[in-house]
């Protein structure tokens, strides 16, 4: 018998028949003789929709309100599963996390677990009750409702399945694992028997939304075994696994991440002396707003151009920071660009191959994209271009480092 943890995100029980689904599905575990506890996401649009209401009182909510509303659409559907079970003769209760008792920082709109009280799960789970859990949301130590940053039940799943030691965390979602890239985008991408967690990090933090970046970080820390499935059809989906295995077969290149979600300042003629780089930075941190991608240029006659890349968000604010210091250090202008993307290729295997960015960069260079800034780390490469060429990008990328899928018979 085991005990396993079970995720369903939005689309998965986006409509009452899909919550019935999901109900039988979780009935056949149960019957299987498997512990379950259930976590569930919001149904399919509501986060943004109670977002959008929120919007239309003010463009910046009050993040403690914020919260106190998106948590309501995990309410709802905790509550809609257990009367799916208990209907179908299954034994269920469900849970906010304010009532499992989720503790976490007071971060409204991006908070961290901090501890989870497993007392109550453990003795429904003990009187034979299915146990459903709202995904996303949390209470800080003076009772105020948290939630967890976007896509934050795939942490709730991944930190319940640490603090009960469950056997196996199972996400299940619209597609059927980890993909070379994001399936919809790239029809010739294949599904991943195995990720390492290493890679599955770079991915989620590059990008790709399939699980949120930190529900990868727990699983690594806490060693949760961790499996992204279909929510509707049978198939082994992909493990995210600790070992590297040597293998004479591994690709270079395990997948292909990207974004939207940054844009690019530049501020030109800078007068290059000592410490201009802080002088450039330090506002832009001072004012809470975190930097991605750095690149500086020494220009012939003593000045330098200076761009960085920052959350889309957050590009207004750095804008006007940035025309501030523009001004105090008598730089010549500041640019702002926000139709930039940024895509990334992520590989263990890129450890021990050399020239693997050239690689990348000719097959930009033949589709004639591009590159505006580049970063490397030991497992990835990034480059940013113009957002317009995106797709092209990752189409071309996946060609190049051969991840394919091989065309079937009558393609
Ligand atoms: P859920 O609502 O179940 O949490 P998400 O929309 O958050 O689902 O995540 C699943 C989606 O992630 C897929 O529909 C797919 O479009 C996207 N995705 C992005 N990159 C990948 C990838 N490498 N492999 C699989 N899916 C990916
Ligand atoms: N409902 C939340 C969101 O849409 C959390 C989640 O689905 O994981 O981001
Ligand atoms: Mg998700």
């Amino acid at each position: 018998m085991a005990l396993i943890v079970q995720k369903f995100g939005g689309t998965s029980v986006g409509s009452i028949e899909r919550i019935e689904q999901v109900a039988e599905k979780v009935k056949k575990f149960r019957e299987n003789g498997d512990d379950i506890v259930v976590v569930v996401s919001a149904m399919s649009g509501e986060t943004n929709r109670l977002i959008g209401l929120a919007k239309q009182i003010s463009e910046q909510p009050v993040p403690r309100e914020l919260d106190v509303m998106v948590s309501t659409g995990e309410q709802v559907t905790i509550a809609l599963l257990a009367m799916a079970l208990i209907k179908r003769g299954v034994p269920a209760v469900s849970y906010t996390g304010n009532q499992v008792r989720i503790l976490t920082d007071s971060s409204f709109t991006k908070a961290r677990i901090l501890q989870i009280d497993d007392q109550k799960l453990r003795a429904d789970l003990k009187a034979g009750r299915v146990v459903v859990v709202a995904g996303f949301q949390g209470v800080d130590e003076h009772g105020n409702i948290t939630t967890l940053g976007r896509g934050g039940s795939d942490t709730t799943g991944v930190a319940l399945a640490a603090a009960l030691k469950a056997d196996e965390c199972q996400i299940y979602t619209d597609v059927d694992g980890v993909y070379t890239t994001d399936p919809r985008v790239v029809p010739k991408a294949q599904r991943l028997d195995k990720i390492t967690f290493e890679e599955m990090l770079e991915m989620a933090s590059l990008g790709s939304k399939v699980l949120q970046i930190r529900s990868v970080e727990f699983a690594g820390k806490y060693n949760v075994p961790l499996r992204v499935l279909h929510s509707f059809q049978e198939g082994p989906g992909t493990l995210i696994t600790i070992d590297e295995e040597e293998s004479m077969e591994q690709p270079i290149i395990s997948g292909i991440a990207f974004n939207r979600d940054e844009a690019k300042l530049t501020i030109r003629g800078v007068p290059d002396n000592p410490g201009v780089a802080f002088k450039i930075l330090g506002p832009i941190s001072a004012a809470n707003i975190e930097v991605d991608m750095i690149v500086q240029n020494i220009a012939h006659d003593n000045t330098t151009d200076f761009t960085f890349t920052v959350h889309r968000n957050d590009h207004l604010s750095a804008m006007r920071v940035l025309e501030n210091t523009a001004r105090e250090i008598g730089a010549r202008e500041v640019i702002g660009d926000t139709d930039i993307a940024k895509v990334s290729i992520v590989g263990v295997g890129m450890r021990s191959h050399a020239g693997v960015a050239s690689r990348m960069f000719e097959a930009l260079a033949r589709e004639g994209i591009n590159i505006q800034m580049i970063s490397t780390s030991e497992i990835k490469v990034s480059v940013v271009i113009e957002e317009k060429y995106l797709e092209l990008a990752v189409r071309a990328l996946h060609t190049a480092f051969e991840l394919d899928a091989p065309a079937r018979q009558g393609e």
